[in-house]
């Protein structure tokens, strides 16, 4: 039989004053940074998070607890690093990730597919098997005042039993 599971995950970080930012694990240059325990890289968090939801194994809080300094500052590809490790323990395949990022600036869609890179470097996943993709929110809410960056991601993981 084969076991298909799909998980959600979805994060958000605020901006403040600053000149980088992480995105997807890439460094860009930027009127602002963002806001978190870790380097705040949202959109590896939301993915994290949709793998530990496709194996019911918890959420990124729960493996990476903020309380806890060892994670202060740390890159974020530690997090999905260790996701993407128990999905192969529990015997699961990752099939595929599509990450949504939500934010008027920066503007995601030129620095797309290098977000993509990075993220099949750290997954070590077929970048054909990696969606990224960008929206606004019009304007509307904290993503559309510029206060911060939304994502929201899915995977797909399987295994043949
Ligand atoms: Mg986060």
């Amino acid at each position: 039989m084969l076991d298909i599971r799909v998980g959600n995950g979805f994060d958000v970080h605020a901006f403040a004053e600053g000149n980088e930012i992480t995105l997807c694990g890439l460094k860009i240059p930027f009127s602002k940074k963002l806001l978190g325990h870790s380097d705040a890289d949202v959109g590896l968090h939301a993915i994290t998070d949709a793998l530990y939801g496709a194996i019911a194994s918890g959420d990124i809080g729960t493996h990476f607890p903020p309380s806890d300094n060892a994670w202060k500052n740390v890159a974020s590809e530690v997090f999905l690093k260790h996701a993407v490790q128990l999905v192969e323990e529990l015997g699961f395949k990752i099939n595929n990730i599509d990450c949504t990022i939500i934010c008027e600036q920066p503007k995601i869609g030129p620095l797309s597919n290098q977000m993509k890179t990075s993220v099949s470097k750290i997954m070590d996943l077929d970048i054909n098997r990696i969606s990224l993709k960008a929206t606004t929110s019009e304007k509307l809410g904290f993503t559309g005042r510029e206060e911060g960056i939304a994502a929201l991601a899915t995977a797909t993981v399987c295994k043949f039993e």
